[in-house]
């Protein structure tokens, strides 16, 4: 693993997690290979981006008009933004990137490095 099936499809980081690291299973493990029943997962984002091969909603061609995403990010809330700020960040800087800038989060989202450094 490259470490992306800690990023969530929605944005939502969980590898620095503490109940992720002790009981959650997270947005991905165990269906990317069988272990959990995606068509149990209540999420539709995950299901539906999971289903297409996807990382994240973030990399998948119908981000910007897709209802199922844009619903979810646009719902009032701090963390909503952040998960939006996330996908935006994979989207222009690529998933190492994201996972090196969330390496010491201590939740599912947290701060970028400056824009002018890479
Ligand atoms: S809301 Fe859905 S896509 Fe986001 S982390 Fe949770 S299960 Fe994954
Ligand atoms: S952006 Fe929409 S269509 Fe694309 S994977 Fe996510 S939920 Fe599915």
């Amino acid at each position: 693993m490259n470490g992306t099936e800690e990023i969530g499809c929605c944005g939502a980081y969980c590898g620095t997690c503490r109940e992720y690291q002790k009981t959650c299973k997270g947005c991905k493990p165990g269906y990317l290979d069988g272990s959990r029943d995606l068509c149990r997962a209540k999420c539709r984002m995950k299901k539906c981006c999971l289903t297409r091969g996807r990382v994240t909603c973030g990399d998948c061609v119908e981000y910007e008009s897709c209802e199922i995403i844009q619903s979810f990010l646009n719902h009032p809330g701090y963390k909503y933004g952040k998960y939006k700020q996330a996908l935006e960040y994979i989207r222009t800087h690529g998933h190492a990137a994201f996972l090196k800038a969330a390496e010491h989060w201590t939740s599912a989202y947290g701060k970028y490095p400056e824009q002018n450094s890479k």
